[in-house]
């Protein structure tokens, strides 16, 4: 009778442990959900470089549309213009398509 009791204890703790931890994921979940969705919402839809939290100055690769912190970037000056590259394949590819393009036109 005892160890029936014992049993009977036993999965009735198994069960409120369940219960719980089935809670408490679900409480978590929506707690990530909301904190997953508010950034998103703020930086989606614009065409501008994101902003940095450090302020620091975002700038574009031609070649791959990277976004590179510009004391990270490789420039080059082309025409009176300043590029940025993210990596010097990138510039070179840009150099090697540059030349195709001026060559063929
Ligand atoms: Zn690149």
């Amino acid at each position: 009778m005892t160890i029936l009791a014992r049993i009977v204890r036993f999965l009735l703790w198994l069960l409120v442990l369940s219960l719980s931890v089935r809670a408490l994921r679900r409480l978590f979940g929506l707690l990530l959900e909301n904190r997953g969705s508010s950034p998103q919402h703020a930086a989606k839809g614009s065409a501008s470089p994101p902003p940095t939290k450090t302020g620091r100055h975002l700038v574009r690769d031609p070649v791959c549309g990277m976004y590179v912190d510009e004391t990270l970037s490789i420039p080059m000056r082309e025409d009176g213009e300043l590029l940025h590259f993210c990596s010097i394949a990138c510039r070179d590819a840009y150099v090697v398509s540059s030349k195709k393009f001026a060559a063929s036109g």
